[in-house]
């Protein structure tokens, strides 16, 4: 059991790697965490998390009023988001909030992270909402976070901002940001190669019963079946130079629906032969 200046220390910590790995420039993003029912650590403003020292590590009761008045840093103005996590979801102990680059791309573009595609994100990350762009600091960015929770929720997007990660510990908070950034960067260089391999509804209900056993819980179990994992892919898929078929579209047996409007092998070559026999005539005449 770590004791009060343990986890100041940690928080540190967190934060040097935080500032390390890019995911806060300048000082920008904040963490915090609830150490008793009305008391919570945060990070101060105006401090890169990259040098963050025990002392500076500010105080705050549920209603965001700084307690450690002696402290000459001032709390993060964004500590009310924090807060009203806290209260919608009391097993949260640690919230991480940051502007990771390739994750926030996602949030410039108004697209949603898209599911059903990487185990990992799948098992540690889950369905990860985004919430609608709100100005940072202001009581309606949290409600607008909050609103898009449930119990299996630990990371949600800011539109045009950033991240926010939140579990029972801050190492496993942060943990949710690392794996976040890392899985979005692969998105992007999987667009640059031009096509994605979706699961299968078969293989995300394999997948989620292997979660589950892990003692994690996902709702989508429940609805996988029929198809609501991917439901939100469609604007990462619109990206893509060739379109791929929505998740939902994938078939039991791995197969993908047939989309009626698609031309076939041998009239794509019938065309191909045309407009080369074209090209020739004109060459030659
Ligand atoms: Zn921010």
């Amino acid at each position: 059991m770590q004791n009060l200046f343990q986890i100041k220390q940690e928080m540190c910590d967190i934060g040097r790697r935080i500032w390390l790995r890019g995911y806060c420039a300048g000082n920008e993003g904040n963490h915090s965490v609830r150490v008793a029912e009305d008391r919570v650590f945060c990070t101060p403003t105006g401090v890169s998390k990259g040098f963050l020292t025990p002392d500076q590590i500010t105080v705050v009761d549920m209603d965001g009023h700084q307690i450690d008045t002696h402290n000459k840093m001032k709390r993060t103005s964004e500590v009310l988001l924090h807060l009203q996590i806290y209260k919608a979801r009391p097993d949260i102990r640690a919230v991480v909030h940051s502007h990771p680059p390739h994750a926030t791309a996602f949030a410039m573009a108004n697209i949603p992270i898209p599911e059903g595609v990487h185990p990992e994100a799948e098992v540690f990350l889950g369905k990860v909402p985004l919430a609608k762009y709100t100005t940072p600091s202001y009581k309606e960015l949290g409600e607008s976070v909050v609103a898009l929770i449930n119990k299996d929720t630990n990371t949600v997007m800011l539109g045009n901002h950033g991240s926010v990660c939140f579990d029972a510990t801050l190492l496993a908070a942060y943990y949710k940001l690392e794996i976040l950034d890392a899985y979005c960067r692969i998105l992007l260089l999987t667009r640059q190669l031009g096509r994605i391999n979706q699961l299968t509804r078969q293989e995300m209900i394999d997948l989620l019963k292997v979660k589950e056993q892990f003692g994690l819980s996902d709702r989508r179990l429940s609805c996988a079946a029929q198809g609501c994992i991917g439901a939100d892919n469609e604007p990462f898929l619109a990206t893509f130079d060739i379109r791929p078929q929505t998740a939902c579209a994938c078939q039991e047996d791995g197969g993908v629906e047939k989309d009626p409007a698609a031309i076939s092998e041998e009239k794509f070559e019938a065309m191909v032969r045309q407009l080369t026999d074209q090209i020739m005539a004109g060459a030659r005449g």
